[in-house]
């Protein structure tokens, strides 16, 4: 898992920095196994409110999702799901606090990027849902309609204003709204680390966790030769899940995802090309979504298909999305390819799994992670200081679920990419 050909690797203020290879001492309130987004958010909650916590990662510090997603901020749920379909699953009152979690999310961040002066170029320019067909159209409306009602601050765009947003001729109109943006996650990550560490926070990386094992009291921790002992335990492993816990590892479909970055555009591009830098997603299933990256190149993207070459697959889909989203552009090339997992939950929302007494796992965060995942973990931290029944966090809360169909929908997942391009094609979706 190394970040040769992240972009966000090469384009980073925050430095790379080596933390310790062992821990400092041998009992701790909470140890997290994962140092992606929601691990550290946790830890910096937990350590900024006087818990001692150390993390363990079994690479570098955000060398999984985190580190190698798109970096966009989404005040909304995976593809069209509405808030009220949040509250129908969840009840109104987790319902409603999940939902004020995923549209207020982006705030808290953006502020705590600001507190902690983390250098990951964050740009709050607003965040558009356009509508690639008509049926696209009807789904996302709904989704605009439920967020006004919730009383986020959204705005519909008719096909004009879409385009004036973001450049792209052939969008039928869509939503928008402001605190959404972008970030270099790997970038923010680092940041999130620093500021952790300025709490107390003990970072152990090269550490792959392979035991826990429940003691009377407390949890053992074991990786490589050590081990440590914890009152609690939080597995964030998210879509890197593996052995550790193999009724974790059910609950999710990893989702093998590729990036491209092109070339930077030329000034007059950029003045047509996502002219208010805005960064946008739409519903297709085969994924159009874009966004700068602070040196002027623009982000494509979708689902590694197996077939032949697969990064050749990836770059040819990249080039042919942005030709179709832009036509201005020409023939665009790309310069950054990349992959990484995303875990698929049954519900497209994260969850909670008890996996034995003091030892929990946050996981699911689907497609859109950037956001929520820290923000839950903040709140699952102050869950833990508080001494607050995790039951009451607003997700689902258990024993872990198998997702149904697991092995085949994962085996199905590396070839199902040309079945979504011509679902697309045909206005399906
Ligand atoms: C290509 C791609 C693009 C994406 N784009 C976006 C986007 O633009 N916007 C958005 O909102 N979301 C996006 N997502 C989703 C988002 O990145 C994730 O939901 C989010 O980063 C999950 O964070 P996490 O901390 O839960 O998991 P991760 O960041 O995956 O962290 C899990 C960590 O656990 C570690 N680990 C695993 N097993 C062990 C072990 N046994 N011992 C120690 N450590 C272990 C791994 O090394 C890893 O660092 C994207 C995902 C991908 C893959």
């Amino acid at each position: 898992m190394n970040m040769n050909g992240v972009l966000w690797s090469d384009t980073s203020k925050e430095p790379e920095v080596s933390f310790e290879t062992s821990p400092k001492r041998s009992e701790y309130d909470l140890a997290i196994v994962g140092g992606g987004l929601c691990g550290l958010s946790i830890a910096l909650e937990s350590s900024r409110r006087g818990l001692s916590v150390i993390l363990l990662e079994t690479g570098k510090i955000g060398n999984g999702a985190s580190g190698r997603n798109g970096g966009i901020v989404v005040p909304q749920f995976p593809g069209a799901i509405r808030p009220s379909d949040v509250r129908r699953l969840l009840g109104k009152k987790k319902g409603d606090q999940l939902c004020e979690l995923v549209g207020g999310g982006p705030k808290f961040m953006f502020d705590q990027i600001g507190k902690y002066q983390i250098q990951c170029d964050a740009e709050q320019n607003g965040w558009v849902q356009p509508a690639h067909s008509a049926k696209s159209e009807a789904r996302i409306r709904g989704v605009f309609e439920d967020w006004k009602e919730f009383g986020q601050p959204v705005e519909w765009l008719d096909r004009d204003a879409t385009f004036a947003k973001i450049g792209a001729p052939d969008y039928l109109g869509g939503w928008w709204c402001q605190s959404g943006g972008t970030v270099n996650p790997l970038a923010l990550c680092r940041g999130l680390a620093r500021a952790a560490v300025s709490h107390g926070l003990d970072i152990v990386e090269y550490a792959h966790v392979s035991h826990v094992l429940q003691n009377a009291n407390s949890t053992e921790i074991q990786w490589n030769d050590k081990q440590i002992n914890a009152r609690k335990v939080v597995i964030a492993t998210n879509g890197y899940a593996d052995d550790l816990f193999p009724s974790l590892k059910k609950t999710i479909v990893p989702v093998r995802l590729f990036h491209t970055f092109t070339k930077p555009l030329t000034a007059a591009q950029r003045g047509e090309v996502l002219p208010t830098r805005v960064c946008f997603t739409d519903i297709r299933k085969s994924g159009g979504f874009c966004r700068y990256s602070p040196d002027g190149r623009i982000l494509s993207g979708g689902l590694v298909y197996k077939i032949g070459d697969e990064r050749a697959n990836g770059v040819q889909h990249s080039i042919e999305r942005l030709r179709q989203l832009f036509p201005q552009l020409g023939t665009p090339e790309i310069d950054y390819y990349w992959e990484g997992y995303c875990a698929l939950s049954a519900t497209w929302l994260p969850s909670i799994s008890v996996l034995s007494k003091d030892v929990y796992s946050l996981a699911g965060f689907s497609t859109r992670g950037v956001s929520i995942s820290q923000n839950l973990g903040r709140l699952f931290a102050e869950y833990l200081v508080d001494d607050r029944p995790i039951e009451e966090m607003p997700v689902e809360v258990g024993r872990p679920e198998a997702f149904p169909l697991r092995s085949l929908k994962t085996v199905l997942g590396g070839y199902a990419f040309p079945i979504f391009k011509a679902a697309d094609r045909l206005g399906l979706t």
